[in-house]
């Protein structure tokens, strides 16, 4: 089915931008997609088509989404498509969010979530190769983000490895805000911030070159501190926001969503990020492997190529914290092994 809503007329000479979500009636979209309609990826003078997807049974929930993008008359908002045809939601995008995919169920193990997600993400992969830009860039938010990541990666070989993404910035942001909060300074004075491996409770949230106001470190951030409070505050972050909410994490998500691709578009002027890119781009640095999704602090330039910070010094801390979520990214990995492209 595919439902063709035009927004009002617009009067910008620039081409608009095709952006794909998919998820669209889910959580996250419904913070997500108003956000990109009113200008907070690319700005006040971008146009944008929004081309979203959800499965059969979700599109009358998606009509509803499509008629509220109506119903606010964004400006930049050139076009919605809204359909349950991929082919159709990826055809000729610059960028792609990946959020579509399903919720871990009551009784269900990390495993059969990673093998029924990794299913959709075979589909996804090869559909982006056949109809999205070769230049789109793609960001997997849906969950196991790294190796769903990894699998349509390896399903879409025309576009470049470095196009391909998982978020970790709602990790990144959260450990900004939790360092800000301690300091009891700006969230903007916290920087040099980042985290290491998967989206996942192995993840590591580094703090061990933080600056706050330019200066390295802060009297507060103890070892006990960053330890016993921080490191798992920041992981099991989203565990405490569904046991508050009942539900996850959803505008923040679509906020960080957002911060990610704004950045990987804008550049970070020197300004660290976190993301999840193809370790092969790094060669084994940080004792990483080749082959697997991981996330590295970043620093983006004004081109949008992001660069790895390197050369950081580490300790045995640091190397037994990147041991714990290399080996459960590697285990993943093995586990989705037939879903791989060879
Ligand atoms: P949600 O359940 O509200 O929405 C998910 C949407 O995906 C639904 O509309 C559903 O119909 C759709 N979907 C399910 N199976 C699909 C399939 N086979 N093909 C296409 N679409 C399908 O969930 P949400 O709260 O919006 O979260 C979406 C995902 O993002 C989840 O996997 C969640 O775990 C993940 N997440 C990731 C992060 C991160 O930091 N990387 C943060 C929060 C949530």
């Amino acid at each position: 089915m595919l439902a063709k809503v035009l927004c009002r007329s617009f009067t910008a000479h620039k081409p608009p931008v095709r952006i794909a979500v998919t998820g669209g009636s889910g959580q996250i979209s419904y913070s997500l997609l108003f956000r990109l309609a009113s200008g907070a990826l690319l700005g006040p003078h971008q146009p944008i088509i929004l081309q979203i997807h959800d499965l059969p049974m979700m599109q009358q929930a998606l009509r509803g989404v499509v008629m509220e993008l109506h119903d606010c008359a964004f400006p930049l908002l050139h076009d919605v498509i809204a359909t349950d045809v991929q082919s159709t939601v990826f055809t000729d995008v610059d960028y792609a969010f990946l959020v579509g995919s399903k919720p871990r169920g009551p009784g269900m193990e990390r495993g059969d979530l990673l093998k029924q997600n990794g299913e959709i993400f075979v589909k996804v992969g090869e559909d982006l190769n056949k109809y999205a830009k070769k230049t789109c860039r793609v960001i997997t938010v849906g969950n196991p983000a790294n190796t769903n990541c990894l699998i349509a990666q390896s399903h879409a070989p025309d576009i470049p490895k470095q196009n391909f993404s998982a978020m970790t910035r709602l990790d990144h942001n959260r450990a900004l805000s939790q360092l800000a909060l301690k300091a009891e300074v700006p969230v903007t004075s916290v920087s040099h911030v980042c985290i290491w491996g998967n989206h996942s409770s192995t993840m590591f949230p580094d703090a061990s070159h933080v600056k706050v106001s330019g200066n390295a470190g802060h009297a507060k951030f103890t070892q006990e501190f960053i330890e016993n409070e921080f490191i798992p505050t920041v992981q099991q972050r989203g565990a405490a926001i569904i046991a508050a909410r009942k539900l996850s994490s959803a505008a923040s998500a679509a906020n960080a969503a957002i911060d990610h691709m704004r950045d990987w578009t804008f550049g970070t002027h020197g300004g660290w990020v976190s993301m999840a890119v193809p370790s092969e781009l790094y060669h084994g640095a940080y004792g990483v492997p080749d082959g697997l999704i991981f996330s590295y602090p970043l620093t983006i330039d004004g081109s949008g190529h992001y660069h790895l910070v390197r050369d950081l010094p580490t300790n045995s801390f640091v190397t037994e914290k990147l041991r714990l979520t290399i080996d459960e990214l590697q285990k993943e990995k093995q586990e989705v092994q037939h879903l791989l492209k060879k």
